[in-house]
């Protein structure tokens, strides 16, 4: 065989075969060379190679040495795949603690790219130095920020954070979000409002979910919560030892405490989370209470006060009468004695000086009444601008205690959805309840629940989920009577009571409920959303307590999700 060769002039030079083999073997010896350093077993068979090359062996001598060869060249390259998955893994991981510390928007966006980047594995070795020195760069920035941003506390940026799945508006350019109202009475359909077109895109990871337990299995999430987890902890336990709280809530807060003494995974935060907001709240409502029964005692002590002082005004009016009528008493009398005094003639001398008496004493007396008339003047001045302040007082009060009993509405409703809390329901299930076990009568409890709403969470992200979530407040809320009452209980969890309404009557009403919704053309964007609700309900019985009543009608909730969602299923009495 033989071939040719281009010359460096350009012109082809015929190669006899052996000369052919010679430069095969050295180019072979060459990228060899050129290959070593990467892995230590595929360096040990190309020094074969090279030996064997080099000693002139013979064709068949090479050909067994190539399986191992190639063997080694396959392993190096796994190696070195799986090396640069560990570096993009470990890259990233660094990138998402930086992002975690909050930095400027420019540097996050940056290192969004960065991170992109990390997923062409192929590229890494190449591109590591310098993605590490941009990296290296960005990081110095963030925690520059992070210095100064220092004094923000750890809670306050728990708090601010964002999902981490979040994609920012220039992965996905978004159009400004429509503002205005959802639900346009003419149009048929209720639009999805893309409030925040990031979390729409992509929904945040669902924090109830629970993970399972395998170790493999505990997301980025928990890791970053378990390097804070003894903060919060040590926060949480210094909370709960400060605050003050009634006597009654003492086992609740020795139970939080205890929970949180052991220790919280990433799941069971939101859970003490609400349990302590719950202590919190419910301190408050009760020193609310106090406040505004002391304000209604204060209100009544005012009332007195300023009794009081009315009868003392119409006193001291009464007594000046009285002195002014004395005073002219005594001038009548003086008046006779001065006219008689006069009269007597032979006693001239006499006579003169008893009127020059009596006429001082006169003037005396006017003198005395004008100046106790002036004091009792101004003192019944002062006392009614007295008087006038209390009434100022007592209008003061009055507003405060309308101020408080607003706040107090305030602290039943869901801000959410504008309907009553967990606490304003129950206030209003004791209402309705010992109603119903003073008067008799009938009454309903429905437990409602949103079908698949973890889904649309998912497909729409969690802002769509909480437009849906007023949309069907809404929706039920105007479908249902006077009468009736609906509350949010937690989630996309509502309860209805219904008074005076039979179960017959009752299934009517719910059966129409339920298909409304179903009827309602939800939409996000232009795509239609598929919304509806399971409920389950059951009629007040003899002997029922809120709890009895309470869990039949959810044990209903969840017969209906057992038979296929999106319907009503009435409790089975005892
Ligand atoms: P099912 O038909 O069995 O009821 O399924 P589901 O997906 O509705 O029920 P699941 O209990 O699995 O999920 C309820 C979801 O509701 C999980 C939680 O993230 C979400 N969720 C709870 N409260 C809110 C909220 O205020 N806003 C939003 N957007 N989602 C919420
Ligand atoms: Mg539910
Ligand atoms: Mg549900």
């Amino acid at each position: 065989m033989s071939d040719t060769q281009p010359n460096t002039n350009g012109s082809s030079r015929y190669f006899e075969p052996e000369e052919q083999t010679e430069l095969l073997k050295r180019g072979l010896v060459r990228v060899s060379i050129a290959a070593s350093g990467i892995d230590p077993l595929l360096d040990k068979r190309l020094n074969e190679l090279r030996r064997a090359l080099r000693s002139d062996a013979p064709a068949h001598l090479l050909g067994e040495l190539l399986p191992d060869l190639e063997r080694a060249v396959l392993t190096a390259d796994q190696n070195r795949q799986q090396a640069s998955s560990n570096t993009s893994k470990a890259v990233q991981q660094l990138i998402e603690q930086l992002q975690d510390c909050e930095p400027p928007r420019e540097v996050s966006r940056a290192l969004r790219a960065l991170e992109r980047q990390l997923g062409e594995l192929a590229e890494l070795p190449r591109k590591l130095p310098s993605l590490l020195e941009e990296l290296q760069q960005l990081q110095q920035q963030t925690l520059q920020h992070s210095e100064e941003q220092g004094n923000s506390g750890l809670w306050s940026r728990l708090l601010r954070r964002k999902p981490r799945t979040e994609p920012e508006p220039e992965l996905e350019p978004a159009p400004a979000p429509e503002q205005g109202p959802l639900i346009d009475d003419q149009a048929p359909a209720l639009a999805i409002e893309a409030q925040a077109q990031e979390d729409i895109l992509t929904a945040p990871p669902d924090e109830t979910e629970r993970p399972t337990d395998s170790a493999s299995n505990i997301s980025g999430e928990e890791q970053r919560f378990s390097q804070l987890a003894a903060h919060i902890e040590s926060i949480l336990l210094r909370l709960l030892a400060e605050l003050q709280i009634l006597e009654t809530q003492q086992t609740a807060r020795d139970r939080l405490r205890e929970q949180v003494s052991k220790g919280l995974n990433w799941y069971e935060l939101t859970a003490a989370l609400d349990a302590l907001c719950e202590l919190v709240l419910g301190a408050q409502q009760s020193r609310q209470a106090d406040f505004e029964r002391y304000l209604l005692q204060l209100n009544e002590r005012l009332f007195q006060f300023q009794g009081n002082l009315e009868e003392a005004q119409n006193s001291y009016s009464g007594s000046l009468d009285a002195e002014r009528e004395l005073s002219g008493a005594i001038r009548g009398q003086v008046q006779v004695l001065n006219d008689s005094v006069r009269d007597a003639d032979d006693l001239s001398s006499l006579k003169a000086n008893v009127e020059a008496r009596l006429n001082s004493l006169l003037e005396n007396i006017d003198k005395a009444r004008e100046l106790r008339e002036a004091r009792d003047s101004e003192v019944a001045e002062r006392l009614s601008t007295m008087v006038e302040r209390i009434q100022a007082m007592e209008v003061e009060a009055q507003t405060f205690r309308h101020h408080l009993e607003e706040q107090r509405q305030q602290a039943l409703i869901d801000n959410l959805t504008g309907l009553a809390n967990r606490s304003g329901l129950q206030q209003r299930m004791d209402e309705e309840f010992e109603r119903w076990q003073r008067y008799g009568g009938r009454l309903l409890l429905v437990v409602l629940d949103v079908d698949h709403f973890k889904s649309i969470n998912d497909r729409f992200g969690h802002l769509a989920g909480d437009k849906v979530l007023r949309l069907i407040a809404q929706q039920v809320s105007r479908r249902l009577r006077k009468t009736d009452f609906i509350g949010r209980f937690g989630g996309e969890e509502f309860v209805i009571l219904m008074p005076g309404v039979s179960p017959e009557q009752g299934i009517v009403a719910l059966e129409a409920l339920r298909s409304g919704i179903e009827g309602t053309p939800f939409h996000f964007k232009s795509e239609p959303v598929p919304v509806t609700i399971s409920l389950g309900f059951t009629e007040f019985i003899r002997d029922d307590s809120l709890d009895s009543a309470f869990d039949r009608a959810d044990k209903a909730m969840y017969q209906a999700k057992e038979l296929g969602r999106n319907r009503v299923v009435r409790a089975a009495t005892p």
